[in-house]
């Protein structure tokens, strides 16, 4: 039985993860921003597939909400043995040339500050040197991190670059202590993401031109979270494991 915290587990990749814990059995918080319905909807697919669900509204941008959204998880199921750090934001497509400051703010501030801010929580909670039981952190990284995205999200693609040296890093500092961390960098994944950077069929108009001729489903990447969060992943930490379809 795990006590699992999904950053933006109420849509998308996030929705999947929690759920596929639901149906092993584990207890699960569910992070979201601003779409309560959304997480709610999610809470009841977790319930009804056998698992626990509590909601814990907030942004990961901000520290005193990633302590909350922490805490109330905690409090709910005693203490975490796993954090999915999925949470992230594109915006829409532009050459770096016309970016705003403010646009790149909010996507450093959500995919960047905010992903250290989760695994700075890890490490406080989960390590047994730290009071902890020991576990698992899984990072959403993305296939734009080897890729760049030119004329698309080069801000997101750096962003999730910093995903990727973060989990190399905290892996190594939490390995001793009983905590495997690691990334996932998916390619093109049908969800919503693609709808907030302008350009809802993006997942299928580019999936079609990867190695394997379609986008992903989210729930491809869930089963990768969810070994990864998983016993069986036991000796593997460090990790980053391109799920993209050969992309
Ligand atoms: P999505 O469908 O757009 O869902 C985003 C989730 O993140 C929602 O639950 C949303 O909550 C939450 N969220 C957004 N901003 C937040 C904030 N500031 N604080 C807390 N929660 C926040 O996204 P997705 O496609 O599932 O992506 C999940 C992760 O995979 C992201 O890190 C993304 O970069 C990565 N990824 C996705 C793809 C892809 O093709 N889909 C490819 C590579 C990498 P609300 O429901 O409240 O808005």
């Amino acid at each position: 039985m795990k006590s699992i915290l999904i950053t933006g587990g109420s849509r998308g990749i996030g929705r999947e993860a929690a759920i596929l814990c639901g149906e092993r059995g584990w207890s699960v918080g569910i992070n979201y921003v601003g779409n309560r319905a959304a997480a709610e909807e999610t809470a009841e697919h977790v319930r009804k597939a056998g698992g626990k669900a509590v909601l814990a509204q907030g942004d990961v941008a901000a520290e005193k909400d990633v302590v909350a959204m922490f805490a109330a998880t905690e409090h709910a199921f005693g203490r975490l043995t796993g954090v999915v750090i999925n949470a992230g934001i594109v915006a829409p497509a532009s050459p770096l040339a016309d970016m705003s400051v403010e646009r790149m703010q909010r996507i450093f501030g959500v995919n960047v500050l905010g992903a250290y801010l989760c695994a700075r929580e890890c490490a406080r909670r989960l390590p047994k040197n730290r009071g902890g039981e020991g576990g698992s952190v899984v990072l959403l990284s993305s296939a734009a991190a080897r890729l760049g995205s030119p004329f698309e999200y080069v801000d997101y693609a750096g962003s999730k670059g910093a995903v990727d040296t973060l989990t190399v890093g905290l892996a190594k500092e939490l390995a001793a202590e009983g905590v495997r961390v690691n990334a996932i960098r998916p390619g093109l994944i049908e969800t919503d993401i693609h709808a907030s950077g302008g350009e809802p069929g993006r997942a299928h108009r580019l999936g079609v031109t990867t190695p394997m001729g379609r986008p992903g489903t989210a729930r491809e990447v869930a089963e990768a979270i969810v070994w990864l969060l998983s016993d069986a992943a036991s000796y593997t930490t460090g990790a980053i494991l391109d799920v993209s379809g050969g992309r």
